[in-house]
């Protein structure tokens, strides 16, 4: 209590006037005492608003102070002791900050000042107040989130902008590398553990996943959902049909290998052609806005796979036959010339075939022009089907057509050569009610033959020509190679 001998003669009147100052400010003022072995304190003096506010009797804090540390924060009490006996040891300022229990029930900041005197007895004091300050440590928050909240944006933005600067740039083949980045900053960036991208099927019967980024030590899916048949029974699927009806982001929260996943659609001149996908295998607070900001990262994307088609249609069509849709001889003179210089280096062969479809100006002239047209395109459909995926098929000339076969003996190309020929005669060709017997004849070159030697590429055209010419001298629908008429 404060009272001071020379103010004896009028105690009453000091205490009201210091009560009255003390009600008057802000702050809680305070003495604390602490006895020398630290193993009891009190609040000699502290003023009535300690009890407004934390429902604490004033008059018991002058005996035991454990009241008021009993309203300290859990996690702020330790501290807040050890600041203490700090300030008891050194006699430096006492300051500190913690969050204080009201009567209510809620927390708030509070932060204390006081300055200690050492008594003769060895015990501490401690002259004070605290005040509220909450109001500033919620500022102080709000200052933090917001600056958080700009760096998040500025980094958003800095991502859109590095994005679309690769895409800008995306040429032909290198689209694959600009999914890889996109998807690896994209799942960073939103600290996912694997991003990736999955194209569905014609009918929407199915998913097939084409690139995935996982984070370092994530277990990649790659092996188990590398395609997936889509039931509209299960929830995964219902979601997924449901994102390509309405458009639009859906998210799915556990799931088996996640706990919760971002489907995003991505669209191709206005279809929806695959999604974008973002697994997190803890679960997560997502960002409110996290769906729009992927929007705008699969929009990147589609533009991208848009100019990617484009260029890829662009080039099919200096490359490819317009009528049959084989690859024409732009396309062939090239591979031809590369596979010279294979066959040179690692010692391949290879083998052509020229093939030319029997009396065709006998089919125009008895069935028109178009009929002619329309054999043409069947007939190139069956040497399509019937060769490998590795070997190369192309429309020479009028009713003229290669076929290369990469790394092949002439003798190993017989077989292939007797089926499209038998193919041809079983054809059933038919145009406007009419069956058309069609025959083709072919003659078949290799860049090495007997004799060991390389030849040129119009070496070796040439002669698959002439055996094409002896093939029609033997009487048509026939091979001819080194050896001579195959009748197959
Ligand atoms: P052969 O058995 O000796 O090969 O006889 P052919 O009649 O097939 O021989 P030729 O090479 O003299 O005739 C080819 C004809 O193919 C001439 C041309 O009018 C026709 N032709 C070339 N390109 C096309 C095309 O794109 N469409 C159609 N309908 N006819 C074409
Ligand atoms: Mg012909
Ligand atoms: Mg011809």
């Amino acid at each position: 209590m404060v009272t001071n001998k020379s103010s004896q003669s009028t105690p009453s009147r000091s205490a009201d006037f210091f009560h009255r100052l003390a009600s008057a400010v802000p702050g809680i003022l305070f003495s604390y005492w602490l006895s020398p072995d630290k193993t009891s304190h009190r609040y000699p003096y502290v003023s009535e608003q300690i009890r407004d506010r934390f429902g604490i009797d004033p008059e018991a804090l002058k005996q035991n102070a454990d009241a008021v540390f009993a309203i300290v924060h859990p996690d702020d009490l330790d501290g807040l002791q050890a600041s203490i006996f700090e300030s008891a040891r050194n006699l430096e300022p006492w300051q500190y900050q913690a969050r204080l229990r009201l009567s209510g029930g809620d927390y708030q900041w509070y932060e204390a000042h006081s300055r200690p005197e050492r008594q003769e007895d060895g015990s501490t004091l401690w002259y004070g107040q605290f005040h509220n300050i909450q109001h500033y440590k919620e500022l102080e928050q709000e200052l933090r989130d917001s600056e958080a909240e700009y760096s998040f944006q500025a980094g958003f933005q800095k991502l859109v902008a590095r994005l679309s600067a690769r895409f800008i740039n995306v040429g032909f083949g290198t689209i694959d590398d600009c999914i890889a980045e996109l998807l690896e900053s994209t799942g960073r960036f939103f600290a996912t553990d694997r991003a990736y991208l999955y194209a569905f099927n014609d009918d929407y019967t199915g998913v097939t996943k084409t690139h995935q980024w996982c984070r370092p030590g994530v277990t990649s899916l790659v092996d188990e959902d590398q395609s997936v048949p889509l039931g509209a029974t299960d929830p995964w699927g219902q979601k997924l049909l449901e994102m390509v009806d309405e458009n639009e982001v859906v998210f799915i929260e556990t799931m088996e290998e996640a706990a919760s996943v971002f489907c995003v659609p991505v669209r191709v001149q206005g279809q929806v052609v695959g999604f974008m996908g973002m697994d997190s295998l803890t679960a997560r607070k997502w960002r409110d806005d996290q769906a729009d900001l992927l929007i705008i990262i699969s929009g990147l994307l589609s533009g991208a796979l848009e100019r990617h088609l484009l260029e890829e249609q662009l080039l099919n069509q200096s490359i490819r036959d317009p009528m049959t849709g084989l690859h024409n001889r732009r396309y062939l003179m090239p591979r031809l010339h590369e596979l010279v210089e294979r066959a040179e280096r690692y010692d391949e062969n290879f083998t052509v075939a020229m093939l030319d479809i029997d009396h065709f100006k006998q089919i125009n002239d008895s069935i028109g022009h178009l009929g002619g047209d329309y054999t043409l395109r069947r007939f190139a459909d069956i040497l399509a089907d019937l060769v490998r995926s590795t070997d190369v098929v192309a429309r020479f000339g009028g009713e003229e057509f290669m076929v290369v076969f990469p790394d092949t003996e002439q003798v190993d190309v017989h077989q292939t050569m007797a089926r499209i020929l038998d193919a041809v005669r079983q054809g059933h060709f038919r145009f406007e009610g009419r069956d058309i017997p069609v025959t083709v004849s072919a003659g078949l070159a290799s860049v090495r033959e007997r004799d060991d030697r390389m030849i040129s590429v119009d070496t070796v055209i040439g002669r698959a020509d002439h055996r094409l010419y002896l093939a029609k001298q033997a009487g048509r629908d026939c091979a001819v190679d080194i050896s001579g008429v195959l009748r197959i």
